[in-house]
């Protein structure tokens, strides 16, 4: 095998990795500071390090009519969600300050415009509901009524919440290149990984040169599973059960969206920056509650001509263990039913963890029950 360079990695979106880190203007003290959400905060931070190529800021008004339309940039580049920074107000400078919420300035935006938008308008076509419960829909009502969109520079990065894993696009190209991998793998997760999941990135490897485990560890609503200890099941479960030159577990420092087939393009668009050339959408990917069809997420694809991605999803089943195959199995592969099938709820795995007992080892790895019974206890 020939070493792979890193112009044989499937190239960002829009051909070039965007870099928007920068200098800390020295007059900063004189511009209007914004403080942003910590969704907009991780849209800043995925900005300066090109995880959202070709972006190189907040939307303006023609990208984002164009996103929520069609699912395209202005340009007509695939794009499927819009990125974008409410305020109260106009700005008053042609710069702003951009600061977490304890005031921290991390970056500058040059404002291009400011812009009204339509919030129900934007729910309906984003998330495919204008319900106030859905927690995506929800973040969008409470936000400022206008947006600002322009180019941003970041001279302060967000402390990332788990620096061990915190590679940025540039570094898992790198590594990649480095491994001589050329057909990479992306899988998203922000659950701790079963058995089922375990079985769908192995598939997945299986016909490719590398897997990028991505843990989601951005913000999240607050009954999923916490990122420290899903770190920690990915990490034991990776040790103990996958060759190690062939995976690479790192974090993908987005907020959740909950806004399910489009964010699933959007999270397939993303991990093209970071270097995969495919992508993993399972059933029910970046769904909540019943808003979205569990099919929804593989179907909005077709939406899509394959070279406008270029990266490729690899659709799932569910699967599971089935005993008369003797093996994992999905209903594509295993004509066994019912009784044969191990299957557990979300609920009642959480019962049998709560009571410190361990879920059947054809359900999840003993060392990942392990680490989420000790979560549930303290
Ligand atoms: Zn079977």
């Amino acid at each position: 095998m020939s070493t792979a360079t890193e112009s044989q990695l499937i190239a960002p979106h829009g051909g070039e990795l965007v870099d928007r880190t920068g200098d800390r203007p020295e007059n900063l003290d004189s511009f209007d500071l914004v403080a942003l959400t910590p969704r907009e905060l991780a849209d800043l931070d995925m900005l300066a390090s090109g995880a959202l190529s070709p972006l190189t800021g907040f939307m303006g008004r023609e990208d984002y009519e164009r996103v929520v339309d069609e699912m395209r940039l202005a340009g007509g580049l695939a794009w499927a969600l819009p990125v974008c920074l409410a305020v109260q107000a106009a700005p008053a400078g042609d710069r702003v300050a951009l600061a977490d919420e304890r005031g921290r300035t991390l970056g500058v935006l040059d404002v291009e415009e400011v812009f009204e938008y339509d919030k129900e308008r934007e729910a309906e076509r984003c998330f495919r509901t204008t319900d106030a419960n859905h927690p995506g829909v929800a973040r969008l009502y409470r936000q400022p009524d206008l947006y600002v969109g322009g180019q941003v520079t970041v001279f302060d990065r967000l402390e990332p919440a788990f620096p061990e894993l915190h590679r940025d696009p540039a570094a898992t190209r790198a590594l990649f290149a480095e491994r001589g991998w050329k057909r990479v793998v992306g899988f998203q997760t922000r659950n701790p990984i079963h058995r089922a999941h375990e079985y769908l990135t192995k598939c997945a490897l299986e016909t490719v040169d590398g897997l990028l485990i991505h843990p989601l560890v951005g913000e999240t609503k607050s009954d999923d599973v916490p990122a420290a200890v899903r770190v920690q099941a990915y990490e034991v479960l990776v040790e103990n059960y996958y060759p190690e030159d062939r995976v690479v577990v790192s974090a993908f420092p987005a907020a959740m969206r909950y806004a399910g087939p489009r964010e699933a393009i959007w999270h397939a668009i993303c991990r093209k920056n970071y270097g995969c050339s495919h992508f993993i959408v399972g059933r029910d990917h970046a769904g909540v509650g019943s808003y979205y069809g569990s099919y929804d997420a593989q179907l909005v694809f077709d939406e899509f001509e394959p070279h406008e991605l270029d990266v490729e999803p690899m659709f799932f089943e569910h699967s599971f263990w089935c005993r008369a195959c003797n093996q994992m199995a999905s209903p594509k592969t295993c004509p066994h039913e019912g009784d044969e099938r191990v299957f557990l709820s979300g609920t009642q795995v959480r019962e049998l963890l709560g009571r410190g007992q361990l879920p059947p080892a054809e359900f999840t790895r003993p060392e990942v029950a392990q680490v989420l019974i000790e979560a549930y206890r303290s």
